[in-house]
């Protein structure tokens, strides 16, 4: 029988995917000039289903990659060629909710915001809200150490994920961490968050809810140009302000979100905004605002509103979190670049980020974590266009050499994927990527799990080439 064979006698009809047609849309995540078509889709329904589905691949030598809701940006859930995508969206339930002790037990193809949405009656919340929170799977923040414009303040998924059940790529489970949080022996759980499905699948979560704040208050300052809003994040940040979010939007990406359907109401004669929030007690809001007031004014912001009202809040929201959404309009491909530097470097490199742009004919917007050094460049581009996509990826190389000259990382939170694995040794000499090669053997010898992303490697037998960019 061949792998095909015994995935549909394992699987209902509608959990194996095999036509052309239909796995066309699983070619790639949200990083679309890397496409692969898998051999096939299949949908598991239990832990069980996904343990009989990783036997088999092992047994026929066939690689597989685990696909939560395939937002992802930079490439890690695109099939290996020949490969099983194993799409755990249909497992997507809240097992249960422990409203004293503020936890959650869930299956990894819950979308993020739904688990806020069961969580609301008890006043709770899940803190990590990345931009995508609408659409992504917790299996899939968890895969990729998910951020979001509150990991500032509450941090990234990390700081919220106790426990792990991961089947392993011989189909065996495992429990990494543990629901009290306490940590016994080396710390699994910590090595598993960012792993971005190299080292096994998550199958249950036991993930910690935060209660609601008292307050909640967004203010938003326009600035004249970019320079003085980045400089007044340095500002605030050095004054030890501590809000819960911190986030910019330059001119390109106001006028791309006021003339969409996110729009939020920001002034499109500033050259920039910042969006900040402050969360907790009447006392502690009251006073970050006052004082955070005054130093955005000191720092030359335009005007400076602010607005406790649900309504109003979520408007200002919707814009920053419909950005991304907001510049499809403006072409049919989206390439956002990712990456972190000292937050006293984001004037001089964001104006370098422009530099790269325009020096390769490319059309540029920013939208960032700008509490956090977190950059997101975004570049409008065409991907039927083969020599813009070898541009596109000839300026994100680029914006990372950039963000690494100053101090930078490669990534703050859309991981490495397919895209950065090639950047690895420019961050990590050898010594370093040799350990993380031998800790990803001890998951998986066979190297058939999810292979060819993150670390770069010699490719093994089994192992097969990761796509190269479309039109490269
Ligand atoms: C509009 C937009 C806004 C975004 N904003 C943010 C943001 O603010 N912050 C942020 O961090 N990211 C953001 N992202 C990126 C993306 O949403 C996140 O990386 C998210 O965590 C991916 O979740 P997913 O379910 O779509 O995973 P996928 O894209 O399906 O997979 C991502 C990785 O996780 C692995 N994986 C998936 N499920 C499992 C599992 N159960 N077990 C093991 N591995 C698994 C895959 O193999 C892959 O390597 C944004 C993306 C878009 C399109």
């Amino acid at each position: 029988m061949s792998v095909l064979d015994r995935l549909r006698a394992l699987l209902p009809k509608n959990a194996c995917l095999s036509g052309p047609a239909q796995l066309l849309v699983y070619e790639c995540d949200a990083l679309t000039h890397f496409r692969t078509r898998p051999l096939a889709v299949v949908f598991p329904a239990s832990t069980e289903d996904v343990q009989s589905i990783v036997r088999i691949c092992r047994d026929e030598g066939v690689p597989f990659t685990p696909r939560g809701a395939g937002t992802g940006l930079s490439g890690g859930a695109t099939p290996a060629e020949g490969g099983v995508l194993i799409e755990l969206s249909r497992m997507n339930r809240v097992l249960s909710i422990d409203a004293e002790s503020r936890l959650a037990v869930v299956q990894p193809g819950l979308i993020n915001a739904h688990l806020s949405d069961a969580a609301r009656p008890y006043g709770l919340h899940y803190a990590p809200d990345p931009s995508s929170q609408t659409a992504c799977s917790l299996g899939g923040n968890v895969a990729e150490n998910a951020g979001g414009p509150h990991g500032l303040k509450y941090g990234s998924t990390e700081r919220h994920v106790l426990a792990v059940k991961a089947v392993l790529s011989d189909g065996r489970v495992v429990m990494l961490g543990h629901p009290t949080g306490t940590s016994h022996g080396l710390d699994l759980r910590g090595l598993f968050l960012g792993s971005e499905g190299t080292l096994g699948i998550a199958t249950e979560l036991v993930v910690r809810l935060t209660p609601n704040p008292e307050v909640t208050e967004t203010l938003l300052a326009p600035f004249r140009t970019l320079r003085p809003a980045c400089e007044a994040v340095s500002t605030l940040i050095r004054e030890g302000i501590s809000a819960a979010a911190i986030e910019a939007l330059d001119d390109r990406t106001i006028a791309a979100v006021e003339a969409s359907v996110f729009r939020a109401g920001y002034p499109t004669d500033a050259g920039a905004v910042l969006l900040i929030e402050f969360d907790g007690t009447e006392e502690d809001v009251g006073e970050s605002v006052a004082r955070t007031r005054a130093l955005l004014e000191a720092a030359g912001a335009m005007s400076i509103s602010s607005t406790r009202d649900p309504e109003q809040r979520k408007v200002l929201w919707r814009g920053r979190k419909g950005a991304f959404g907001a510049m499809g309009r403006l072409a049919p491909d989206l390439y956002v670049q990712d990456a972190v530097v000292p937050r006293t470097k984001l004037p001089e490199v964001l104006e370098k980020v422009c530099a790269i742009c325009d020096a390769h004919g490319l059309r540029l917007a920013n939208v960032f974590h700008a509490g956090d050094g977190n950059l997101h460049p975004n570049i409008s581009y065409d991907g039927r266009d083969p020599d813009e996509v070898e541009r596109v990826v000839r300026a994100g190389r680029e914006i990372i050499e950039a963000c690494l000259a100053v101090g930078g990382s490669l990534s703050g939170e859309h991981g490495i994927g397919l895209e950065k694995q090639e950047f690895m040794p420019l961050l990590f000499n050898d010594d370093d990527l040799d350990a993380m090669k031998r800790v990803r053997d001890v998951f998986d010898p066979t190297r058939l799990m999810n292979p060819g992303k993150v670390i770069p490697t010699p490719r093994a037998c089994t192992e097969t080439r990761p796509p190269k960019a479309v039109g490269t």
